[in-house]
């Protein structure tokens, strides 16, 4: 049995400075996507499971298989969400959106998914995603796809591709599944027991299945553009000419349909290289989604990036954040009176001057100890206080980097330690 200090598989403990490289990347995803006027939202971690069912489709992998799904003590069943646009669509429309208005935002935070721990796959994993909800046209599906490779040169990430394809609209549903059941039925006998299942149910979902003979039969299949109607087709090249005109390189990948029934028209993900088996970096597309109370559909765009996939890819480019010192001052104090003096002086450096971190050792050992624990924190200064400092109202301030060394009075402290920053 596993030790009860060790996470659960597929969820980790995180420390800096693996959490700054977190941060990092979280950020960037807020500076850039304001940019493009998203705000953000946070939605419950936990939702009624009726909210993904409808809004993923049940005939999915996410709601069928993967879904962390309880019953409370009301006998209420609950989900731990899976993915955030349905939660964010069921918060949009609680607070309602008049006809015509649009609501950009982002979200960041942990998604829950039962799947069979791998590198680069997590029960529990993080995504950083927005949603362009009210937004009908191809242009906001470029824009969106734009942002998305803005993010990714922001955080450092080359050689990412984009992979673009269209759904259609739910009118091409009917002759787009005929042409697919055409050219899986000859084939049944060698499926897996999933896609002989899809067959009836959700002949898209043949497209992405996972299973080597599934997968050979899938990509002779006829690809999706061609049949569908005109408008979709129309929708689908004017995405592409927004992308043309924003200088976004992409390829059509004309089977790729994505996990969840939500989607029509455009539909994308970015893969990259130095992900392994799991290489999705991001994925999203257009989709209309229907409310509880049978409202009008709601219109949307968005697309999530994994962030532990974010992190794996920079990795992969040997981009990293810069190491950091725990701390950019300690506080060496020599004796008992000391002590308390390191107590005050510590709080006063911290309150005059913002973002200086600062550490005081309260534990009276010898100088060469104390020193020793600031080394190992690479903090660039110390500041000591003896008793001979204490005496005439003074500190010897040393720098580390140099170590140039000046003794002097407790207020011209802040003083010397700007000079030096
Ligand atoms: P999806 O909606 O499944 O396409 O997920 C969007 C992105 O989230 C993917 O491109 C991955 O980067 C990330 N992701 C999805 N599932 C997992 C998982 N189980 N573990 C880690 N990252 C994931």
């Amino acid at each position: 049995m596993a030790a009860l200090t060790e996470p659960l598989p597929g969820t980790a403990d995180l420390w800096e400075p693996e959490v700054l490289e977190w941060t990092g990347v979280e950020e960037a995803a807020r500076a850039v996507f304001s940019l493009y006027g998203y705000g953000e939202v946070r939605t419950p971690v936990f939702e009624r499971t009726d909210v993904f069912v409808r809004a993923i489709g049940d005939e999915t992998d996410v709601v069928q298989k993967e879904m962390y799904t309880f019953q409370d003590r009301g006998g209420r069943s609950l989900t731990l969400r899976p993915e955030g646009t349905a939660g964010v669509i069921r918060a949009i429309a609680h607070r309602g959106l008049s006809p015509g208005e649009q609501v950009r935002v982002y979200y960041l935070g942990p998604m829950f998914r039962g799947e069979r721990p791998a590198a680069g796959r997590r029960r529990q994993f993080h995504q950083v995603g927005v949603e362009s909800v009210g937004s009908c046209l191809p242009q906001d599906d470029a824009e969106a796809i734009a942002m998305l490779v803005h993010y990714l040169e922001v955080i450092g990430i080359r050689g990412g591709r984009v992979l673009l394809n269209s759904r259609g609209l739910p009118e091409d549903r009917g002759p787009v599944g005929a042409a697919l059941r055409r050219h899986f039925q000859p084939h049944l006998d060698a499926l897996c027991a999933d896609c002989r299942r899809r067959f009836e149910t959700n002949v898209w979902r043949m497209l992405d299945c996972k299973e080597p003979a599934c997968r050979e039969i899938a990509e002779r299949a006829p690809a999706m553009v061609d049949l569908l109607g005109t408008e979709s087709r129309a929708f689908f090249a004017a995405v592409l000419g927004a992308l043309d005109d924003l200088g976004v390189a992409y390829e059509i990948a004309p089977r790729l349909v994505r996990g969840l029934d939500y989607y029509v028209h455009t539909v994308f993900e970015v893969v990259h290289s130095g992900l392994g088996a799991q290489d999705a970096l991001a994925g999203g597309g257009r989709y209309r989604i229907s409310l509880p109370g049978g409202k009008t559909p709601v219109d949307g765009v968005g697309f999530a990036a994994g962030v532990e996939r974010l992190l794996m890819a920079r990795e992969s480019l040997g981009v990293r954040q810069p190491p950091q010192p725990g701390a950019d001052a300690y506080i060496v104090a020599l004796g008992n009176e000391a002590v308390g003096a390191a107590l005050i002086l510590a709080r006063d450096l911290r309150r005059a001057t913002p973002g200086f971190r600062v550490l005081a050792d309260y534990s009276a050992r010898s100088m060469k100890a104390q020193m020793r624990t600031a080394n190992r924190i690479g903090v660039p200064f110390t500041l000591i206080l003896g008793e001979t400092e204490l005496a005439e109202g003074k500190v010897t301030c040393r720098d580390m980097r140099g170590a140039e060394q000046h003794t002097v009075s407790r207020d011209a402290v802040v003083a010397w330690l700007r000079q030096r920053r």
